[in-house]
Formats: C-alpha cells, structure tokens, sequence
C-alpha cells in the first residue's frame, strides 16, 4: 500500500541536474538555468537513477505520448504535467522512390503531427509542466517560429503567462498562432539570437522565467523522448543512421542522451547510430566545425532561408553537437533553400508526406550522402521530420 501511494505522487527516477563540463550538481528542485560555475555556463543534464530495475514491457500497455516514459522523465507530481498528447509519432517507411532508397531501408519519423505542428510541442511540454512544478507565473522564449507557437499553446493550458520574440522575417502563421493562444507577441528586426539577447537583458527586471534553446534544462528531456520512440518503435535495434536537422541542436543531443539511459537501464546494447547534423547553407556553423575539424563553432548568419528552424547562428551548446557528432562517427552536411524546395516537393508527390522545409534538408542530405557513399548499402536511416509543412507555406514556391 505504501508503495503504491508512493508511486502514485513520485514515481520519476530524477535525482539531480548535473553540468557535463565541469561536473557541478544541482538541485533538481530548484529552478535551474545553465551552469553557474564561473567561466563554464553549460547546458545542464537532469540525471536519473537508472539502477533500479526497470522492465520495459510495462510501455506497452501506457498510452501512445511521450509520458510513457515518466520514470526517466522529471516531473515529480504528475499533477503537474501540461500534456496535449505530445509524441509517439508515427516511423512511415519512404516506398515509392526506389531509385533514391535502392539497398537502404529509408524511414521518416514523422513529427508533423504533434500538437502545434512541430517536435518542439515534446520540449516545451516538459518545460512548461517542470516550470508549473517550480511555480513559474511567466515564461519567456526566443524562437525561430515552432517553439514560440508551441510555448503560446502549453502557457495557455497551463494558466502561465508567455513571451514570444519572433524575427520579423518568420512566416505570419507563425505569429498568428502565438496571438490565438494569447502570448505576448514581439517581432524583431533580426535573427533568433537577438531575440535572446533581448529577452536575456530584461528577464530578471520582468520576473520572466527564459527557456531559450539549452539555457533550460527541460527542453531537452522533452526532445530526448524521440530516442526512446526510435528504440522502441524499432523494436529496440538501433538504426545504422539517423539524419537530424540541426538549429540549437536540442533534438540531437537528446535522442543521444536517450541512448545512454536506455543502456544503462539494460534496454538497449553499445551499439549506436551515426549522427548527421543537417544544416541550412544560411547557418552551416557546425558543418564548418567538423570540417575544420575544430570543437567549437562560429557564429554564422547567412540571412533568410526557408527552414525558419534552421536560422540558429551558434547554438548555445555547439560544443556538446560537435563531440555528439564525433562519438557517433557522424557528419554535417548544409543544404540550400533551393534543394530543400525541391525536396518538399519531391515527397508530396512521391510519398504524400508534407514535410518542413527542415525535413526536406534531410532528405536531401541522404542522397548526397549516399551518392558520396557516406552511406552504404544494407543500413537502415532515419530521418527526423520535425515539423508540419503546412506552416511554411508562405515560404514555399508554389509554382511548381
Ligand atoms: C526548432 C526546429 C529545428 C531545430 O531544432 P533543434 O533541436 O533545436 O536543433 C528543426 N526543425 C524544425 C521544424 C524546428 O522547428
Ligand atoms: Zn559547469
């Protein structure tokens, strides 16, 4: 009975957050940005007991979200959680292009049907439910246009305030929707990180709480949960590759973070998938990191591209991308507005999928990487589609 009622209120196996730089713990009932050590100012990783024995043919009977996985997710009271059934998407086979898939299996985990239309309803799900337990009254967030519509949904079911800066040069759907769910809406004349800059420099005087890509540590346990779905999906075998279109890198960094606790849990082997950052040619930082063979990357803003998603100068946490990319033995590849327009089309008409601008970067990224035989024969690839093209079509030619 004891038992019972325990895990009723607390059944989370959350122990701390911990800084992968320089080790530092913190209290993962405080409410935590990034690091606090002097000179280091990392992302933080929630950390978990994963010695407990933990059988994972219990998943089968849970729903069909991200919630299912709950012991290895943070939220303490699941009263807290702010859900609208985010997750479990579906992994649809590409059938109808055998000249293009010839000798792999070429699969799309497809995020287009997530509440608000994109894989960041997985991220802020978990903020906004983790922000409700520690007391949050008003969130904050830079975007390049997905996560703001997504905070503007959660903040609504939640009953907490949010903020939205949005460059001007996102599609009006994207802002229209933050004003349906009653956000606060700024646009500003610029690129994702001077809308961070901004609302860094006013957070503390406004009592905001900034969940900014990696500046928040629960983002990233939300995003992680498409690890798990992988996995699982798959039947617990890896796939040979998974191709992941990269801004702040969050998704990346947390299907491999998902990859480890599976291990340590004993769901899954050492084997691993190699990583492909897939970049727009606009922001292709991290392509010319691996190039150069450096471990940190540059700031680079080429301006407008289509994958609004994509518009991510310098990731916050650029260096943990980079040594994801290395551990996995995988790569980083940019791809132009004018390929992923193809690319979009290609699979509405061939497929009938409509994917983001940002998931047809991947599918791009696929053939160039099989043609330069990056990918052989026999592997089976994974590609992320992280959002609904019905968003962007004011970004898309339509002329076709
Ligand atoms: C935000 C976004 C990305 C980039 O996500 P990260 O995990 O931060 O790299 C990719 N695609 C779409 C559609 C997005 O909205
Ligand atoms: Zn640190």
């Amino acid at each position: 009975m004891e038992n019972l009622l325990a895990s009723n209120i607390a059944d989370t196996f959350l122990t701390q957050l911990q800084c992968p730089q320089c080790g530092a713990v913190y209290a993962a009932s405080d409410l935590n940005t990034v690091c606090r050590t002097e000179g280091c100012h990392s992302t933080l990783f929630a950390h978990y007991n994963t010695t407990v024995h933990f059988d994972k043919s219990v998943l089968r009977l849970r729903p069909a979200n991200m919630w299912r996985y709950r012991e290895i997710l943070p939220v303490t009271n699941p009263a807290n959680i702010v859900t609208l059934g985010e997750g479990f998407t579906p992994i649809i086979p590409i059938v109808n292009s055998p000249n293009v898939t010839e000798g792999n299996e070429l699969l799309i985990k497809n995020e287009a049907g997530n509440p608000t239309g994109s894989f960041k309803a997985r991220g802020i799900s978990m903020a906004v439910s983790k922000a409700k337990e520690l007391g949050v009254k008003t969130i904050a967030i830079p975007t390049a246009g997905n996560a703001g519509g997504a905070l503007s949904a959660y903040a609504a079911r939640a009953g907490i305030k949010a903020v939205v800066y949005m460059p001007q040069l996102t599609p009006a759907l994207f802002k229209d929707e933050c004003r349906l769910y009653g956000a606060d809406l700024v646009e500003v004349d610029g690129n994702i990180s001077d809308c961070g800059k901004l609302i860094h420099d006013q957070a503390a005087e406004k009592g905001w709480f900034p969940i900014s890509t990696l500046r928040e540590p629960y983002r990233l346990e939300g995003k992680k949960t498409m690890g798990y779905e992988i996995a699982e999906q798959l039947n617990w075998q890896l796939p040979d590759v998974i191709c992941y279109p990269t801004g702040g890198g969050t998704g990346l960094i947390g299907i491999w973070k998902a990859f480890d606790e599976m291990e340590q849990l004993g769901w899954i082997g050492s084997e691993r998938p190699r990583m492909v950052a897939v970049q727009s040619e606009s922001c292709n930082g991290i392509v010319n990191a691996i190039d150069n063979n450096s471990d940190s990357a540059s700031f680079i803003d080429g301006g407008f591209t289509i994958a609004n998603g994509l518009r991510v100068p310098k990731s916050y946490a650029d260096r943990i991308i980079i040594k994801v990319l290395r551990e996995s033995r995988g790569t980083a590849i940019a791809i132009s507005d004018r390929e992923m327009q193809a690319g979009v089309r290609e699979l509405a008409i061939n497929e009938g999928l409509f994917v983001a601008p940002e998931g047809a970067a991947l599918w791009q990224a696929y053939k160039k990487l099989k043609a330069s035989g990056w990918i052989n024969y026999g592997e089976r690839v994974v590609l992320v589609n992280t959002g609904s093209g019905y968003k962007y079509l004011e970004n898309i030619d339509r002329h076709w």
